[in-house]
């Protein structure tokens, strides 16, 4: 549901700088000086408008702007993440100052503790020696059991940051319930795959071929670092273990399939219907015993690993569940597995030459593990209550220009559309930071033990949402941090989140005409509020239950300008051997046209219903389309890209700046003829809103 995926984030901040770079920003970078106005340097005038949208605007900025060494992609958005890091950075270092045992304390000890690599190197394996001599430890299938249910972590989220890459065997999401809006539901994912995604194990591609060599020889160092005997046999038997796990994973899109993942399982089910674990043993071991039902997202994979756990030997997953230890937490032991981590994740998986230096990982550490501490420290410095109600008022204009295209629509009856309205109303509209605060009293932070500190807060996360069930869903709780570059719909709560981070330059500028804001700004707001209204909103009324609130009738005429939609974009092609695959991102595409739309009526709304006004001889239409273009200002690394095309439910940045093509407004401020590439009929353009 993301505008930018949480993938694109960590890949943009897990990037490196010149090793010289080791000590953070000074305060003079603290400031954002992006100018105000349109970018005529960054353009590409050469460039018909209706061939090549993205580099008519961007082509002079993409021809001029290399790709820092440290980072997988790089533009606005990676911009805004690196002077967002250096805030934070500053931020922690006052922190580290706070007195012991106070919440800021935690935050300078849980970053100082990670930045310091020289106790780190010294100790060596032993902070996880113990993690190891338990897995090792380990005697029946039933200990074994009982070790997957204590790693059993809160790291998946199927619907909000969609994320559903989790080491672990399964992956826990406990978010208000499908079926019951009134309580909250633990939500049981597929895991256990080191690579991102089924398809680098099973796909034919010369590339991901190429993938598993590379991450075969990398379980190998891992596992020589620590000292393991027969290291290459024994990376082959957790690679073909891993690649038996894939074999039973669900495929992307079929994740991303409500319909297919609400499956409420009581627990007397999982013995029936997953025979081969001992489940009882692991809930008991996950703290879960006492839950009545969980719902099942992956079934056929549920089925699938637990019948592993009994087929596969005990000596191989002893040896999975070590490797996976050390290569979870490879950033807090010594250097040689950060670094063989990052020869892997970074440069292999995602094409990135350097390592982010450390004091940058450090923040993103402490960003992970004490994100609304940071935050709440952030927006007191950089998100002032005048920022917070502009945008709010643009929130306003959008849900009021939503409002009216609902009442225009000609194809949806009346009764959907007051339900729509009913939703609109209900829409509950994050602006900046949460309501309240997460409470990190219940974490224990020590100096000088990075490893056991990443170890608490993954688990202090995992206790902060097992707390959940039994109590009032909370729907002012985020699942982004005000710290965050990004936007998020949160469905099921019938929610959305705006971190302050992502309202600032040049996305959202004050010194700007109406028309750049809702461009860049409000496009991204549209995308989120179309998000509740798409083929996935349709399936939630206004209450968050998964209930389809629509007539066959308008389903049909929405799944039929889906699938036009999905044609449209499966043919483009970001690499010769690759086409985008147009099902797998029609959600964010038709979010992107809804988006795009609202924002272009909301900044008529705001002009009186007229053009806005002309800037340095560029006309008010112009403005608008130009900044929408800008704000997808990105360029990705091959391997990344490759890597998105594959596991990402979003188009490329380029791709997505021509939705415009979609819009009978930028035809006529462009003055697009047929022959340009970009060209679609009138027919042809895809209005679903
Ligand atoms: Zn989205």
């Amino acid at each position: 549901m993301t505008q930018i995926t949480l993938a694109a984030l960590v890949a943009a901040l897990a990037l490196a700088a010149p090793a010289a770079a080791q000590a953070p920003a000074t305060a003079q970078s603290l400031e954002n000086t992006h100018p105000a106005g349109l970018d005529p340097a960054g353009m590409d005038a050469k460039i018909k408008p209706g061939d090549d949208f993205f580099a008519y605007v961007n082509g002079g900025w993409v021809a001029a702007t290399p790709i820092p060494a440290d980072r997988s992609a790089w533009g606005i958005s990676a911009e805004l993440v690196e002077l967002t890091t250096a805030r934070v950075a500053d931020i922690i270092q006052t922190a580290a100052k706070a007195p012991p045992g106070s919440e800021a304390r935690k935050i300078g000890d849980y970053y100082s503790s990670y930045l310091d690599e020289a106790r780190i190197e010294s100790l060596g394996l032993k902070p996880i020696q113990p993690t190891l001599a338990r897995i090792a430890a380990i005697k029946t299938k039933k200990d074994l059991a009982a070790e997957f249910g204590r790693e059993l972590r809160a790291d998946v989220d199927a619907l909000n940051s969609t994320n559903f890459d989790t080491s672990h065997l399964f992956g826990l999401w406990v978010e208000q319930d499908l079926n019951d809006p009134k309580r909250y539901a633990g939500y049981l994912l597929q895991g256990g795959l080191g690579m991102p995604d089924r398809d680098y194990y099973l796909s034919a591609n010369a590339h991901m071929a190429a993938d598993r060599t590379a991450y075969k020889a990398h379980i190998a160092k891992v596992l020589t670092l620590a000292g393991m005997a027969e290291p290459e046999a024994t990376a082959q038997k957790i690679f073909d273990l891993e690649t038996a796990i894939a074999k039973v994973h669900a495929p992307r899109a079929e994740s991303e399939d409500v319909l297919k993942a609400n499956n409420p399982w009581a627990m007397a089910d999982f013995a029936k219907k997953a025979p081969g674990l001992d489940w009882t043993t692991y809930f008991a071991a996950a703290g879960l015993s006492t839950r009545p039902q969980f719902i099942v997202w992956h079934p056929k994979a549920t089925t699938g690993e637990a019948a592993l756990v009994a087929s596969q030997p005990l000596a191989t997953w002893k040896a999975y569940l070590a490797y996976h230890q050390l290569n979870d937490f490879s950033n807090v032991l010594p250097k040689a597995f950060a670094d063989e981590r990052f020869a892997f994740y970074g440069t292999t998986l995602s094409g990135t030459p350097q390592q982010q230096v450390r004091w940058k990982r450090a923040v993103n550490a402490t960003n992970g593990a004490l994100g609304e501490a940071v935050g709440k420290l952030y927006v007191a410095e950089y998100f002032p209550p005048e920022q917070k109600a502009k945008v709010q008022a643009m929130v306003a204009d959008l849900i009021a220009a939503f409002r009216v295209r609902i009442d225009k629509l000609d194809w949806m009856a009346p009764a959907t559309k007051a339900e729509a309205k009913r939703k609109l109303s209900t829409l509950k509209v994050g602006v900046g930071y949460p309501d309240r605060w997460i409470d990190y009293s219940g974490l224990k932070v020590v100096a000088g033990d990075a490893l056991g500190n990443a170890q608490r807060a993954e688990l202090f996360e995992y206790r902060r949402n097992l707390a959940k069930f039994g109590h009032p869903v909370d729907r002012g709780e985020w699942s982004m941090t005000p710290q965050t570059v990004n936007a998020v719909n949160l469905p099921v709560k019938n929610a959305l989140n705006f971190p302050a981070a992502i309202l600032q330059p040049p996305d959202f500028d004050a010194r700007n005409p109406v028309a750049m804001n809702f461009a860049a700004t409000g496009a991204t707001i549209g995308h989120e509020v179309s998000h509740s209204f798409d083929d996935q909103g349709a399936m939630f009324n206004a209450d968050g239950q998964l209930k389809n609130w629509w007539t066959p009738a308008d389903l049909a005429h929405f799944q039929a300008s889906g699938k036009a939609l999905a044609e449209q974009y499966s043919k483009y092609r970001p690499f010769p051997d690759i086409t985008l695959n147009g099902e797998q991102m029609l959600s964010e595409n038709i979010a992107d046209i809804a988006g795009l739309n609202a924002a272009y009526d909301a900044y008529r709304i705001a002009n009186g219903g007229k053009e806005g006004p002309p800037l340095n001889g560029v006309s008010g239409d112009r403005q608008f389309f130009m900044a929408f273009a800008h704000s997808w200002r990105t360029k990705t690394r091959e391997a990344l890209a490759r890597q998105r095309a594959v596991t990402d439910g979003h188009a490329p940045a380029e791709f997505r700046a021509d939705t415009v093509r979609n819009m009978d407004a930028w035809y006529a401020a462009f003055d697009v003829k047929p022959g340009e590439k970009l060209y679609l009929a009138p027919a042809e353009r895809v209005r679903i809103w």
